[in-house]
């Protein structure tokens, strides 16, 4: 099982990215932004909490995204993999992420690590918040708490998946092409 953490700043590139790495290797996407504002658009209670802590850009709470994670690794086990994005964001996350993928017995093959600069993310999310219409990719404000959340709560597992060896830097700059080429390079090194 190939499974992946497509990791990085808002604004990396991670979205984008795990389009092209799906469909080349077949794996199965999970997002926990995306399923997070699907339950906003259902307005469930679970989207209604956590639309509180995302229009600020806190993190949603460990339990939440962790019980969302497990039931859809429930949901697909004959998967041939799971591309991570957005999750693990806490060490917490990635702990429980642990022990989930290591109580079946495939755990995480590497972390993708995008690397861009801060203020190519600022303008790369509010060039996104002029199209998207996510109300977090409209305010200079919020941007710039993601991405302070980021390097608090979410950059220590860098560190993490380094003590693993499973940490692979990309850098995110460049056309979608070049970087999607360096991470198929990657990918291919971990098969
Ligand atoms: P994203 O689409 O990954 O940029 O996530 C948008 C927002 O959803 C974040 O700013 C957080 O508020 C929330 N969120 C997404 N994934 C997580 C996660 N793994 N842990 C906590 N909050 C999350």
């Amino acid at each position: 099982m190939l499974n992946l953490i497509l990791f990085g700043p808002p604004g990396a590139g991670k979205g984008t990215q795990a389009e092209f790495l799906i469909n080349s290797y077949q794996l199965i996407h999970l997002s926990t932004g995306d399923l997070l504002r699907s339950e906003i658009a259902g307005q469930t209670r679970l989207g209604l909490e956590a639309k509180a802590f995302m229009d600020k850009g806190e993190l949603v709470p460990d339990a939440v995204v962790i019980g969302m994670i497990k039931s859809k690794l429930e949901n697909n086990k004959t998967a041939k993999g799971f591309i991570f994005d957005g999750f693990p964001r806490t060490v917490d996350q990635a702990k429980a992420l642990d022990e989930l993928l290591n109580g079946n017995e495939t755990p995480v093959c590497g972390m993708l690590s995008l690397e861009v600069e801060r203020q190519e993310l600022i303008n790369r999310l509010l060039g996104r918040g002029l199209v998207s219409g996510r109300s977090d990719d409209q305010d200079q404000s919020v941007i710039e708490n993601r991405i302070n959340v980021y390097n608090d709560k979410t950059a220590p597992l860098i560190a993490y998946y380094q003590a693993q060896n499973k940490h692979f830097g990309i850098n995110g700059m460049g056309t979608i092409p070049e970087i999607a080429e360096r991470l198929k390079q990657t990918v291919d090194n971990i098969m």
